[in-house]
This record gives C-alpha cells, structure tokens and sequence, in this order.
C-alpha cells in the first residue's frame, strides 16, 4: 500500500485547510453553521491522522481502531448539523438518538474485540445516512443559492452513498485508491459549493433586502431625501419628495440644501454635523417648494452608509397647518391667560366637583390678602361665612342655573369680612367642570348705600321736626289771628256805637237844629261828620274782613240771575258817571242763571264799579258778562288812570291806597280790593286783574257755573 500514507497526508492536508477556512470565515462571518462546520473538518483531519499512524506503525491495535470510526462518526454529526444550521432547521432527534446508539454499538464491538468490519460498519452506515440526510437539506433547503446548493446537495448525497460502501469495498485492492480519491474529491467539493452556496444566498439576500429598502424609499408616501452632510448636497430624492417640492427627482438630486432650506450655510452646516454623529434625530425646520412658498417642516433624519459614503437619510412631514394651528392655540391661551391675570377684576376658576380653587388671578390675591400660590388649593368655603355645605349647594345651583350672580359675605386672610358680589359661569375645560369667577369688593357700595339710608333718615327726621315746629307755629300763628280778628270785631263793634253818636249829633248840628251856626261853625261841623263818616267806612270794613276771615260770613246760596244783577248794579252807578260825563258800556249776555249769593256778588260787583268810576274821568266805564262752559266772567273796565305795575298786587292789600301822580291818596279806605277778593273766594271763585298805568284797568271776577 505504498500510495496509501501519501494519499493520507494530502487528504489530511486538505482537511486541516478547509478547517481553518471555516473557523477562519467563522470568525468573521459569526455564522454557526461555519464553525460546526469547521470543528467537523478538524474531526476528520483527526481521523486521517489517526490513520496515518495506523497505516505507519501498522498498527492493527483496537483503540485506534476505536478513535478513528468515533472520529468519522463526529464527523457525519456534526456536518449534518452545520447543514441544519444554515437552513435555520432544527436537528431531529433521531439523529442525536441514533448517533449515540452507533458510538455505543462501536465502543461495544472493541470492547468484545470484534473483526474491523463489525466495528467500521456502524460508523460507516451512519455516516452514510447522515451525509445523505444533509444532502437532501442542501438539495431541497438552500435553494437562493443558484445552483450551488443543488450541487452541494448532490455532492454529499454521493458521499453518503459512496460512505455506504466503505467497509465493504476497502480491502478491494483495484478500487480502494479510486475510492479514497474519489471520498477526498467529494469533500473538497462539498466544502467550496457549500461555501459558495452560503455567498450566493447572502448576495441575494442582500439584493432582496436592498430592493425592498430601495422600495420603501422610493414608493413611500413620507417625503425621503438623501443628503451628504459634507457637500450639502441632495443625493437621492424619492417620488413623495419630488411631489411635495414641485421639481423633479432628478432635479432634487442636483440640488444644494440651501436652495430648500432657509437656515445659513453655518447653521445648516452645523445642524447636519450633528445629524450626522447622531447627537440629534428630529429637527423644526421652515422648507422652500419650488413655487417659493414656505413650509414648516419637521424633519426625522439619521445617519446612513451607502457605498461608503456616510450620508443622511432625513424624512420631512409638513407641519404648516398643525404649526398654525399650535401657534394660534398658544397665542389664544396666552391672549386669555392674558385677559385672566392682567384683569382688574378679581377673578377665580373653581373646581365645580369640590369647589376647590384651581387658578386666582393677581387682583383677587390682592382683594383677599393670600399670595396667588395660597389661594390655589384652597376651597371657596374657606374664604366664605357660609359653611361648606351652603357653599356646595350654591355650586350646584349655579351649575343647574348656567351661571349666577349673588352676595356673600367674605373674609380676607387678615380675618376681616367684606361683601362681594359673584358673578359664577360654569365651564367644560377638557373634561373638567369648572365655575369662572368673578368677584367684586362691593363693601364701598354697601357702605355708600348704608350711608344714602342713614342721611335719608336723619334727612326724613329733620323734615319731621321742622314741620312739627312749622305746624306749631301755624297753629300760633293761627290763634293769634283768630284773636286779633275778635279783637278787630270787638274794637270796631265798640268804635261804632259812639261814631254813630258823633255822625248822628254832627248832623243835627249841620242841620241847624241846635241853633243857628256861624259858616266857620258850620264847615268845622261838616268835616266832623266826614271823618266819622269815614271812620265808619273803615270800620264797617275792618268788621267785614273780621269776620270773613273768622268765618262768620257764609254765602246764602240761590239761583241769580246775574244778568239781571249786572244791570242792577250798572243802573246804581250810571248817574254818578253821568255827572262825570264817563260812558257806561253793558255787554251783558242774557238770562245768566248760576247759583251764588247775591248779596255778596252784588258788593263785590259795587265795589270794583266804584273804584272805576272813582278813578276814571273820561272815556268809558263797561261792565261785561260772558260765559262758557265751566265759568261766568264779569269783568269790570275802565279807562281810568290805571295802576303802576309795581303797585299791581298791591292794591289787595289791606289798608292799601295808591298816590295819584300828584302824590295825592284817594278818599277810599284801602280796604274795597281785599275784601272783595275774600268774598269772591268764599263764593268759590277768584278775581283777575290786569291795568296799565295811564290806560285802564280790567278786574275780572270769575265764578263757577255750579
Ligand atoms: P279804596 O277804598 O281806596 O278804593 P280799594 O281797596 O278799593 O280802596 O282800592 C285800593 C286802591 O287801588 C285804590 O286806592 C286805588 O289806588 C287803586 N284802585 C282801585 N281800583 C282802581 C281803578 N279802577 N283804577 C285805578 N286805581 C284803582
């Protein structure tokens, strides 16, 4: 066998090569499939070793008998194994099983000593099977592999086969060196299609994964763009991108980013740097598009390696509109945090569930005298007199009514209470209840309207008080009229008895009945008798005044006709004016019936016809009688000297005589006017005047119908 060691030595050879090629690419690739693959060549290199001595020493000893097929048994296993491997199959049980069955089968046949072939068989068989078992998982399993999988499966299913047939065919002298060639052939190719197949399936892998990531880039519906951080530049932009930014993918993959970025080159430069080292994944950025309108973007980007270049792959979302939306959400919140805090108006937003205060703006601090940070937390109850209960009610009731407005009584932190008035709306915020609060400090206005009450009153007492002291004055006032008018009464009843004694006697005198009188005597008797005359006039008045006013004199009311009554009084005074050449004018409507006194209406009418023919001397006395509805008019005119506007009301008074131009008093009493207006008015009616001086004068007296 002189072929045999050299043989031996270069199967050995190939064996420990292919073992250290595995390990080798084991160590790099972290494949297990590899490594066990590895461990198996080294197991094989072993055996040949083993051989190798055997064949050497011509050993025909059991034990290294033993260790080769245990060695070719390893072997079977864990090619089997690594072949399971790599086709990501779990090993069967039966192999371990029956692999442990043949170790045990071997061991037991040395141990017995039996003849070679009892002890190769089992090995042999096994290996046999499990090479084929592997060939059929590399036959039918690694199949991305283009045909080298298939020729690796074929491969080892020979082997399997060829392994078959060991123990029989190895003492035949003609075939044994073909078969070890052919063995030795099969396992090299076995060990580079396998390995080819392992790098065929990983290309295409590879290619599989890279044209489902190039898919993901380019069919996404995210706007993708690819950019060199060095350059700047676009390196790749997908259809999304394309669309988004209105030029095309061609067009984006020669752009610089400051054409779509709006930052300067220093800022774009250094916010890629720290893309770039991955110290930062998400960025806000305001994008260009091609029209040239600007957009907030928000951009997700990282590092990648694509063919050595390290490059930065970044996904841009449009977040314009959520922007707006974002900043016009905050400027409204800080518009009304704003309205809140800035407000004069102390305000509060209270919790509805618990009444606790939730917020309190800088105004209710300062009306309440707690720090803003105070306020929040605590409950309504505590800045009330109302006990919690009447405080929860209350909320609820606002709540049930949609808001109220009431007063209650407060407290400040310094312990004093004021009064507040409350103006509470509830409000959904989220899912939140709440009741916003308005209060105001109405103490001041408590205390102006106490005070409009207390001057009110005291106002109301005064009035009292000085009406008292008015009436009493009245009621003395009163009384002491009452007296002087008896007194009046009395004096004139006295005056009258002896006038009429001096009239009377004067007159007898005048008249000669007492003896003849000198002209001297006579004349001084005369102007004895006027005056008393007089006298009597002003005490005949001064008696009818007297009693007016006590009350003495009544109206005896009858039917008149007071157009008849007219024309009486008119006829009395016609022959005095006559005398004085002064017209008498009677414009009296007829048949004028209403019921009156007569003999009053009659003085009164006498004295004011009296006073004008008095002081008229030329022109025209008229008296005139009119009605309507509701009065009788009689008026009395003159065209006599007529009355100074200053002296008009006046002459109503009592004692009341006014000086001619000439500075002369007439001869009346002064006392016509006001009693006529006293009886006018206890006949229920009132007397109208109205002169000019130098022209006239009118006094009308106006009567009701009924
Ligand atoms: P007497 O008895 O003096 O007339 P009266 O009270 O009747 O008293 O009148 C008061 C004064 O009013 C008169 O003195 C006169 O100056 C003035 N008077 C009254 N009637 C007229 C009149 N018709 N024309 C001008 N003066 C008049």
């Amino acid at each position: 066998m002189s072929w045999l060691a050299p043989a031996i030595v270069a199967i050995l050879s190939g064996s420990v090569i292919l073992s250290a090629v595995f390990l080798y690419l084991y160590a790099r690739e972290r494949e297990p499939w590899m490594g066990i693959w590895g461990v198996a060549w080294l197991a094989y290199s072993a055996r040949f070793g083993v051989e190798l001595y055997q064949v050497l020493s011509h050993s025909t000893a059991v034990g290294p008998a033993l260790v080769n097929y245990l060695l070719v048994l390893v072997t079977g296993v864990l090619l089997l194994d690594g072949s399971y491997a790599l086709a990501g199959k779990t090993i069967p049980k039966w192999h371990r099983g029956l692999a442990l069955a043949v170790a045990a089968w071997t061991i037991v046949a040395a141990t017995l000593a039996l003849p070679e072939f009892y002890l190769g068989i089992a090995a042999w068989t096994f290996r046999g099977v499990a090479n084929i078992a592997a060939g059929v998982v590399w036959y039918r399993s690694i199949t991305q592999s283009g045909p080298w999988g298939k020729i690796t499966g074929v491969a080892f299913i020979t082997w399997g086969l060829h392994n078959l047939d060991y123990p029989f065919l190895r003492g035949v002298a003609s075939f044994a060196p073909f078969g070890f060639m052919f063995g030795a052939f099969l396992e090299f190719i076995i060990a580079f299609g396998a390995l080819i197949a392992y790098f065929e399936l990983t290309r295409e892998r590879l290619s599989e994964s890279e044209s489902r990531y190039r898919s993901m880039f380019e069919d996404s519906a995210s706007v993708m763009l690819i950019v060199d951080p060095g350059t700047q530049r676009v390196v790749q932009a997908n259809g999304a991108a394309a669309a988004y930014y209105g030029w095309s993918q061609e067009q984006l993959a020669t752009m610089h980013m400051s054409q779509i970025n709006t930052l300067s080159p220093q800022e774009a430069a250094a916010e890629m740097a720290r893309a770039a080292a991955g110290e930062r994944a998400s960025f806000s950025f305001c994008h260009r598009l091609s029209s040239g309108e600007l957009r907030d973007v928000e951009v997700f980007t990282g590092p990648i390696v694509a063919q050595g270049r390290h490059l930065l792959y970044s996904i841009i979302h449009d977040v314009t509109d959520r922007a707006r939306a974002e900043r016009e959400l905050r400027e409204s919140e800080e518009r009304y945090s704003t309205l809140f805090e800035s407000s004069l108006s102390p305000m509060l937003l209270v919790a509805a569930e618990d009444a606790k205060i939730l917020d309190a703006n800088a105004a209710a601090a300062k009306m309440y005298g707690w720090p803003i940070a105070s306020l929040i937390g605590m409950t309504v109850g505590e800045l009330s007199v109302d006990s919690d209960d009447i405080v929860a009610r209350e909320v609820t009731e606002t709540i049930a009514d949609g808001g109220r407005a009431r007063t209650f009584t407060h407290c400040r932190a310094d312990g004093t209470q004021f009064e507040v008035e409350i103006y509470s709306t509830p409000m959904h915020f989220g899912d939140n209840l709440m009741l916003y609060t308005i209060v105001n400090d109405i103490s001041l206005r408590a205390e102006a309207q106490r005070q409009v009450a207390e001057y009110q009153q005291h106002l109301e007492d005064l009035v009292k008080e000085r009406t008292g002291e008015l009436s009493k004055a009245n009621e003395e006032l009163e009384r002491a009229s009452v007296a002087k008018d008896a007194y009046l009464a009395n004096l004139s009843h006295e005056l009258r008895t002896p006038l009429n004694s001096v009239i009377g006697f004067s007159s007898l005198l005048a008249g000669g009945m007492v003896g003849d009188l000198t002209d001297e005597q006579r004349r001084q008797i005369e102007m004895i008798n006027d005056s008393g005359r007089h006298l009597l006039r002003v005490v005949d008045g001064i008696l009818d005044l007297a009693r007016i006013a006590a009350g003495a004199v009544e109206a005896n009311i009858e039917e008149v006709d007071i157009s008849h009554l007219c024309g009486e009084v008119a006829d009395r005074i016609a022959p005095a004016l006559e005398h004085k050449r002064v017209a008498l004018s009677r414009v009296i409507e007829p048949n004028v019936c209403i019921h009156t006194d007569p003999l009053l209406l009659e003085q009164i009418l006498w004295n004011l016809l009296g006073n004008a023919e008095k002081f008229t001397n030329a022109g025209t006395v008229e008296i005139s009688l009119s009605t309507d509805e509701q009065a009788v008019r009689i008026v009395v005119s003159d065209t006599g000297r007529g009355i100074r506007a200053e002296d008009a009301w006046r002459v109503f008074e009592m004692f009341v005589r006014v000086e001619d131009e000439n500075g002369a008093r007439s001869d009346g009493t002064g006392l016509g006017l006001p009693i006529s207006r006293r009886l006018v008015e206890v006949l229920g009616g009132r007397i109208e005047f109205e002169s000019e001086y130098g022209k006239g004068s009118t006094f009308t007296v106006v009567l009701p119908r009924e």
